[in-house]
């Protein structure tokens, strides 16, 4: 059996809006991303970073001969389904494809002889709460089947790594937004139902835009987010193949920059950004809208694993989120200098 290169990584999802982007930023570092995707969301032409195997997260045998052939030394799994409302009405799927998918990835691992797991979990597992900033000792009660099989997904990593010499890196992201700043990867804006690139959307296709609610209580009645940059969540996943685990450990890190930005302060920023303004149409709440999500503990997460964001202002993720839509809709790209 060859040995495992330091420098290879398995990434599953690796041809999703995450996965690629962490695969574009492992290979500008050195190493080898090896993508699994089966492609039911992600897109063949993210994967330019290095080699593809094409396989459901499901399937531990596929994962075993992909760990067999590439003899990866860490796995990031980003495979998953994330939409909450879908959750809702599949529940099953969720609780199948996110832990049946996060299981066979660990026996894959354990059989494979990978000693780190880095799994995108999520702030969902948290739920309603009322604290201003969601610490990591805020109790987590998801209150959808997508935050629940994320959750449960952790659990068992938690009990897995106690039971083996792996090691489990969990991030629980915040609200990923933006593109990568060359604008060579991004979100599909077909369907698309976040924040960002809906209003993206309204301001480059003139259209109007919906608030899902006014009257929460926070200062302008509007949710808050915690945004964090696309390429930021991607970097916090390299430095943290450069500050492993030890074996058999788990630890567990919000990934948010501790600010949170109103639905209005977002809308602002395009206007800012853009200089246009945006056609604002008030409707009632969205269903499962929590008024408040805000990253804590986040100086654990920049101090452990010595990473900080380079792009921590709203305006950022906004522009490059347009950078996006233009190279999509082949349009020239927006000023750079905000
Ligand atoms: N939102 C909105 N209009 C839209 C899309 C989102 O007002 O067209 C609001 C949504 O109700 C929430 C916030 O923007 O308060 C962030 O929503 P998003 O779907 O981006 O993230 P998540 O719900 O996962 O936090």
């Amino acid at each position: 059996m060859a040995t495992s290169s330091d420098k290879t990584v398995l990434v599953t999802g690796g041809a999703g809006y995450i996965g690629s982007q962490c695969c574009k930023l492992l290979a500008a570092n050195g190493y080898t991303p090896v993508c699994y995707d089966d492609f039911s969301n992600g897109r063949r032409d993210f994967v330019r970073f290095g080699p593809l195997v094409e396989g459901d997260v499901r399937d531990a045998e596929r994962l075993r001969s992909a760990i067999d052939e590439y003899r990866p030394a860490a796995a990031m799994h980003f495979a998953a389904k994330i939409e909450v409302e879908e959750s809702v009405r599949e529940p099953l799927l969720y609780y199948d494809v996110n832990v049946g998918g996060t299981i066979a990835l660990a026996k894959a691992c354990r059989e494979g002889g990978i000693r780190h797991l880095i799994f995108s979990s999520t702030a969902a597992v948290y739920g309603e709460t009322t604290d201003h900033q969601v610490g990591l000792t805020t109790p987590a009660k998801p209150i959808n089947p997508y935050g629940q099989s994320k959750l449960t997904a952790e659990q068992i990593l938690g009990d897995y790594a106690a039971s083996t010499d792996v090691g489990v890196t969990i991030f629980r992201y915040f609200n990923a937004s933006g593109a990568d700043p060359d604008g060579e990867l991004g979100i599909k804006f077909r369907h698309a139902t976040h924040l960002v690139p809906r209003l993206v959307m309204a301001a480059e296709e003139k259209k109007p835009f919906f608030i899902f609610g006014t009257d929460y209580p926070t200062p302008d009645g509007t949710c808050i987010r915690d945004y964090i940059h696309v390429w930021d969540l991607a970097s916090a996943h390299v430095a943290a193949l450069d500050k492993p685990v030890n074996h058999g450990h788990t630890r567990t890190y919000n990934v948010g920059i501790g600010r949170g930005y109103s639905v209005r302060e977002v809308i602002e920023s395009v206007e800012r950004v853009t200089g246009t303004k945006l056609e604002i149409i008030e409707k009632p709440r969205r269903a499962g809208d929590a008024a408040s999500l805000i990253a804590g503990d986040t100086e654990k997460t920049r101090t452990d694993l010595d990473w900080s964001p380079l792009y921590p202002k709203i305006d950022d993720i906004v522009r490059d989120g347009f950078g996006w839509y233009r190279v999509v809709n082949r349009k020239c790209s927006i000023a750079t200098s905000i």
